[in-house]
């Protein structure tokens, strides 16, 4: 019987051996060890023995049981391993890679920069953090003036707040605009440039306001420019932006970098300028504020006011995302609310 077991189990170690397919081993599994098995056979005869061979065979086809469960177990898992390296299912679906997209000012201002680069317009950045000289002083708004009052920043200091002293403070820019200087100072005239930035302001933020912010700035230096230019240029950007049909407008306002200066207008493209909830019934959305360059500013961009006009613009990315998108409340553009984010 001894002899009978020991045979059985070299046996069954040698067809292991040899086995490529999972199924002939699921077979040869049942053969001997299943519950009408060879050896499950043998094992139950043992019952019948007397108690002394009990003692000796018992434990012996228990010890080659258990042994050879851990073998065919073995040979499952290395099956499975080959089998998981050979064999790609080419009708499963695949696993999708999770892309982020561009964030929707980005896309506007990536039309933006499209279309004044069609135009022979550079795109240039500049610095966010500014002294108040360039956001302020040189662009004709000196210390006192009250149109600072409208732009308060983040002084970088607050020890050297002090900008209606007119010193060289640092800040965080309120506007693109310090950058008309930058330009001129760098490239001269003529020049032609847009400034797509961030731009910051200490505001009590509300759905119509936020403390950091986009714009775009606009400005063209060259000789016997006039406000046509301007015109012009602005009402290629209108249609661009609104569709074919969308009037421009441009009606009186002051700024201090620009003289003269003006609010320029679209109809309304949701409306067509009959009037609506967006245009607020007046068929006409303010965008743009635009003007000729005051000759200050060119002064202090090293441009000869008396050889060089320009005109310049600005109006703020945020604004048009949101009349594009149909967005109502600007702080979600920083939220990072991917709820938000995901419609884009
Ligand atoms: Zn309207």
């Amino acid at each position: 019987m001894q002899e009978k077991l020991l045979k059985l189990k070299q046996e069954i170690l040698n067809q292991l051996e040899s086995i490529k397919q999972a199924d002939v081993l699921r077979d040869l599994e049942i053969k001997y060890l299943g519950r009408k098995g060879e050896l499950t056979k043998i094992l139950r005869s043992v019952a019948d023995l007397s108690v002394e061979e009990k003692k000796t065979l018992g434990k012996l086809a228990n010890e080659i049981k258990i042994e050879l469960v851990d073998k065919f177990a073995e040979a499952k898992a290395g099956l499975e391993k080959t089998a998981g390296a050979d064999y790609v299912d080419a009708t499963l679906p695949g696993v999708e890679i999770k892309a982020g997209h561009l964030h929707p000012i980005t896309i506007i201002q990536n039309e933006i920069e499209d279309l004044f680069a069609s135009l022979g317009f550079m795109a240039l950045d500049g610095p966010e953090l500014e002294s108040d000289y360039y956001n302020f002083t040189a662009l004709n708004i000196p210390p006192y003036h009250p149109a600072r009052d409208m732009q308060d920043t983040f002084y970088i200091n607050p020890s050297s707040a002090k900008a209606s002293e007119g010193k060289h403070e640092l800040l965080m820019r309120t506007q693109t605009s310090p950058m008309q200087i930058r330009a001129m100072q760098k490239y001269g005239a003529p020049i032609k440039c847009i400034v797509p930035g961030r731009c910051f302001r200490s505001e009590a933020t509300d759905v119509r306001h936020e403390h950091t912010f986009y714009q775009v700035e606009g400005l063209m230096v060259d000789e016997n420019i006039n406000f046509s230019h301007l015109k012009a240029i602005l009402e290629v950007l209108g249609k661009k932006l609104f569709g074919p049909e969308t009037v421009f407008r441009m009606r009186p306002k002051f700024y201090p970098f620009v003289e003269p200066g003006s609010n320029g207008e679209y109809s309304c493209f949701l409306c067509g300028g009959k009037g609506c909830r967006l245009c607020k019934g007046t068929g006409w959305l303010e965008i743009v504020g635009c003007g000729m360059v005051h000759p200050s500013v060119l002064k202090a961009g090293g441009v000869d006011p008396k050889k060089y006009q320009g005109f310049a613009f600005g109006y703020g990315l945020d604004r048009l995302a949101m009349l594009k998108y149909g967005i109502n409340d600007i702080r979600l553009f920083h939220s990072g609310d991917l709820k938000f984010l995901k419609q884009f």
